[in-house]
């Protein structure tokens, strides 16, 4: 499809129009030192100024609703718009967390009905709604556990992770007081004798995502976890990503004592370009007394906060998390019911092994052929040309598609992590497999000097990292 991104040379809102400067009459009993001196300067655009400007810089970007948007790990899927609509309601949005509770009866509620439906999903019935995003969910799925193994007077110092982990786990280990260490793969999977080989009275926790990064189902997953357990060591969901196995098994069937899951991948809820995320942390009995409070409790048909729970880790967020997300979540768990979560999995799996299918024809595909949500290619032959899995996924961005994931998991030299998940349509798998076909058969000149057709081209992605200019008088101080 031919497609050319809108460039404008769209000036900051600050450029629009000379800003006023205001002179703001103090607060009375604000003390004089924290007075401001200088006057206040604001942009002062008229309300159709605004929406041009914001109109135009979204039309110089890309999203779900633009095109496909593949990105393995990530599960870039529709939100429907009746998510939005009850995030939005005045009662949600006028709603002050430190309300008190009698008057917010409803939203209660509903988390508590979320917290008992993620509960079924995981089989791990004790959910907290804290954490702020799925790495959050890590750090204080890990801080539970540090707590456990403190509560028993026997403190672990390592966390093990496959080689297929998401750079979030090893982080999060680190951040949880814990040593990091990696086991090698074998054929995409975990290797038995390398976690034998690992595990030890050090070990508190191995952290495993099933299926893994590769797409593959961990299949000695109840092996792994007697071996884990029989160390006396935890099993933790990086759950992430639901989306292969709803309805089909869950964590806690296939033995594993803690998991996070994304809300803002699996149930919908926007995400990506600094959208807030919610992750839910669920687990056993046994590690329930260790969640972060407050912990909702219903009594009769009220629903309160409870901070008695003397083994908590305590907060890990201000309030009760992201009670926004929480609410799309729930809408989406309730439109599908059980039938219809068993069919998102069937449909994003069906999707993938589609995919893989007619991709496999244009690039390599490591490991065996059945995959569940995602699957994993390999740029290598592109290395004849002179071209990388960089310089294709670049190219892609000119047939107005996103990328797959590009260099992770790190087994798979020049790996793509293609994951399209329940929300496309066959019409649209087929577009991404011709985009990709047009992208491998076109010129290397071409394939290098891409992108063309976008707003921007290719930019420093190391500069932009290390040297962050996220203000205007950042940017103005810059030379
Ligand atoms: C996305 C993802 C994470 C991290 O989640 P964030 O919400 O981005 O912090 C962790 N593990 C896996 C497997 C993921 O795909």
């Amino acid at each position: 499809m031919p497609f050319h991104q809108a460039r404008w040379e769209e000036p900051l809102l600050w450029e629009i129009r000379t800003p006023i400067e205001s002179k703001v009459d103090p607060i009375p009993g604000i003390p004089e030192p924290l007075l401001r001196k200088t006057p206040f300067r604001w942009p002062e655009p008229t309300e159709l100024e605004l929406a041009r400007h914001f109109t135009r810089l979204s039309q110089m970007n890309f999203s779900i609703e633009t095109g496909i948007y593949p990105l393995g790990s990530c599960t870039m899927k529709y939100n429907p718009r009746v998510g939005e609509v009850l995030a939005r309601d005045l009662s949600m949005t006028a709603a002050h967390p430190a309300q008190p509770v009698s008057t917010v009866q409803g939203t209660l509620e509903m988390l508590y009905r979320l917290e008992e439906a993620l509960g079924k999903i995981t089989g791990l019935p004790n959910v907290s709604l804290q954490p702020a995003a799925g790495a959050h969910g890590e750090f204080t799925g890990l801080l539970v556990a540090r707590a456990y193994f403190h509560k028993k007077g026997d403190p672990r110092t390592e966390v093990i992770l496959p080689e297929t982990a998401h750079g979030t786990n090893p982080a999060s280990s680190s951040m949880a007081g814990f040593a990091p260490r990696e086991i090698p793969s074998k054929d995409g999977c975990v290797d038995l004798r390398a976690l034998s080989d690992a595990i030890s009275h050090r070990t508190a926790v191995f952290m495993l995502t099933n299926p893994n990064t590769a797409g593959l189902f961990e299949e000695e997953v109840l092996e792994i976890a007697d071996r884990v357990h029989a160390q006396r060591a935890l099993l933790y969901y990086d759950g992430a990503n639901m989306n292969a196995i709803l309805g089909k098994t869950n964590p806690g069937k296939m033995g594993f004592d803690i998991a996070h899951l994304n809300l803002h991948k699996t149930f919908s809820t926007p995400h990506g370009g600094g959208g807030p995320g919610a992750a839910a942390l669920c687990v056993t009995d046994a590690l329930s007394g260790f969640l972060p409070v407050p912990r909702l409790v219903k009594e009769g048909r009220k629903f309160r906060w409870s901070y008695d729970h003397p083994d908590s880790i305590g907060k890990v967020r201000s309030f009760y998390g992201n009670v926004g997300m929480d609410l799309r979540a729930f809408a989406f768990i309730m439109a599908h019911g059980e039938d219809g979560l068993r069919r998102v999995s069937e449909r994003s799996v069906l999707n993938s092994n589609y995919l893989a299918h007619r991709l496999g024809k244009l690039l390599p595909r490591p490991f065996k052929p059945l995959v569940k949500h995602e699957f994993l290619l390999s740029g290598l032959p592109l290395r004849e040309r002179g071209l990388r899995t960089l310089d294709l996924a670049k190219r892609l961005l000119d047939e107005g598609v996103h990328a797959p994931t590009v260099y992770f998991p790190s087994l798979v030299e020049e790996s793509l992590m293609v994951e399209p998940p329940e929300t496309e349509s066959k019409y649209s798998l087929d577009a991404y497999y011709s985009a990709m076909e047009r992208s491998i058969k076109d010129t290397d000149e071409n394939i290098h000097a891409a992108p063309r057709r976008l707003a921007v081209g290719r930019v420093d992605e190391v500069a932009a990292a290390k040297n962050l200019r996220l203000s205007w008088r950042d940017l103005r101080r810059t030379p």
